[in-house]
């Protein structure tokens, strides 16, 4: 059996999954898709000059000596609320009307607030006034958000592979883009393999378990982006493995996942399943948890297989699952957040790349994270996962981290 790095392990699977096809979605249907073509601005944002206060435009040069002792007369020559086209030119010694969001008008340079006039009434439906003091100089561009200030004509904006956020989704939208080409969602068929597997609903009985691993995994595939079929468990005999793997084929998955049996000598059933229609190969990972895993394909269906142990299943999905699933939907996002921590308590390790459970906190004085780990490292113990809000890594080779010293954590 193959010994192998995480890094090893990582490449291996990563270089056997190519993006899924495109398809055109209406913006709606957009929110978390991964975009699969660079959008290009057509046209200037904001596409005119516009005021940022209601207010009145002006010519600044007219305004160098205004005070509220002495306030500045303008006559004012035109109404411009927002949605509104003005085709005037204010000459100096006027005045312009104006809300947020309305063209300045050719001629003004810059606008008042109404705080610094006397006309400082916003009531709906109040006429212009015909003549306005204002008590203050302003600055040339004052108050006006010049064409193209947030973005040119030309600009990409957004790259293909950047998975869509909701401000996205407006940037879009006020760009034009009534619909966008997303990679459709990569879909997976997910299965629990043994004899001891109850489902969740069932009363315990002698030697058995309930399955928890295909609720960690199917939610797991659908934060990461994935449309999980669950195909249920697969019980220890051929027929029951042929039948599952079968069904996934028939469902034309992208990946096939699947947890449990892959330590020495227990999967034979997939093992012999498997290479009657493609082939499966078994590792040893240089990590803790998560040590043997299996990886291959089923009529052409990449498929992996995740150790059976809870803590395991999720430990393996973080370091190779989610990384292909990304591959899969074309997004080149990096994963989960990393931080740099340091370790309150020294940690023993025995040399594989270890990825621990662990409560990662702030030391606000220090300005900080420090991190201790949670309850019991064995892998079977779901509750430790629980209560830790990250996966502290302890590099390959290491026997012994120092209390103090910094290590890199995925928060969870
Ligand atoms: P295995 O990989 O089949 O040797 O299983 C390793 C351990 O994980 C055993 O204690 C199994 O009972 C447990 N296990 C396997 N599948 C699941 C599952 N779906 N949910 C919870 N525990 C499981
Ligand atoms: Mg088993």
């Amino acid at each position: 059996m193959t010994l192998l790095s995480v890094d090893q392990a990582r490449e291996r699977i990563l270089s056997s999954f190519r993006p899924v096809t495109t398809e055109t979605l209406p913006l709606t249907g957009c929110s978390d898709r991964v975009l699969a073509q660079d959008i290009v601005a057509a046209n200037d944002l904001p596409p005119f000059d516009n005021s940022s206060m209601d207010g009145f435009a002006v010519r600044a040069a007219d305004l160098l000596e205004a005070t509220a002792a002495s306030p500045r007369r303008l006559r004012v020559v035109a109404d411009i609320p927002a949605g509104s086209h003005p085709t005037i030119f204010l000459a100096s010694g006027e005045a312009a009307r104006i809300m947020t969001g309305a063209p300045i008008p050719d001629g003004a340079d810059a606008v008042v607030p109404v705080e610094d006039t006397d006309f400082n009434n916003r009531d709906a439906g109040t006429p212009a006034p015909g003549e306005v003091q204002i008590f203050k100089s302003v600055k040339t561009g004052a108050n006006r958000r010049p064409r193209g200030m947030d973005i040119q004509a030309g600009n990409v904006v957004l790259h293909k592979g950047r998975l869509l956020k909701p401000q996205d989704l407006g940037l879009l939208a006020t760009l034009g883009f009534a619909q966008v080409l997303v990679y459709r969602k990569p879909r997976v068929a997910l299965f629990s393999s043994g004899d001891e597997l109850l489902a969740a609903d069932a009363a315990l009985e002698g030697g058995k378990i309930r399955d928890s691993n295909s609720y960690t995994l199917a939610a797991l595939l659908e934060e990461a982006g994935a449309d999980v079929i669950r195909l249920g468990v697969a019980r220890d005999n051929h027929a029951a493995v042929q039948d599952l793997l079968d069904q996934a084929i028939e469902l034309g998955v992208d990946l096939i996942l699947s947890s449990a049996g892959v330590s020495v000598g227990a999967f034979d059933y997939v093992k012999q399943v498997i290479e009657s229609n493609g082939n499966l190969d078994f590792w040893r990972v240089n990590m803790r948890p998560g040590k043997p895993m299996a990886f291959g394909e089923y009529g052409k269906i990449p498929f992996i297989g995740l150790p059976g142990n809870p803590v395991s299943a999720f430990v393996g999905f973080e370091v190779f699952v989610r990384a292909a699933i990304q591959r899969l939907g074309g997004s080149s996002s990096g994963g989960r957040p990393t931080v740099r921590v340091r370790c309150a308590e020294q940690i023993d390790s025995d040399g594989r790349e270890s990825y621990l459970r662990a409560r990662v906190r702030e030391d606000a004085e220090r300005g900080i994270f420090i991190t201790d780990l949670t309850g019991h490292q064995g892998s079977g113990n779901l509750h430790s996962l629980v209560q830790a809000n990250a996966l502290l890594i302890i590099p390959a080779g290491v026997k012994c981290v120092p209390a103090g010293q910094e290590l890199q954590a995925w928060l969870i």
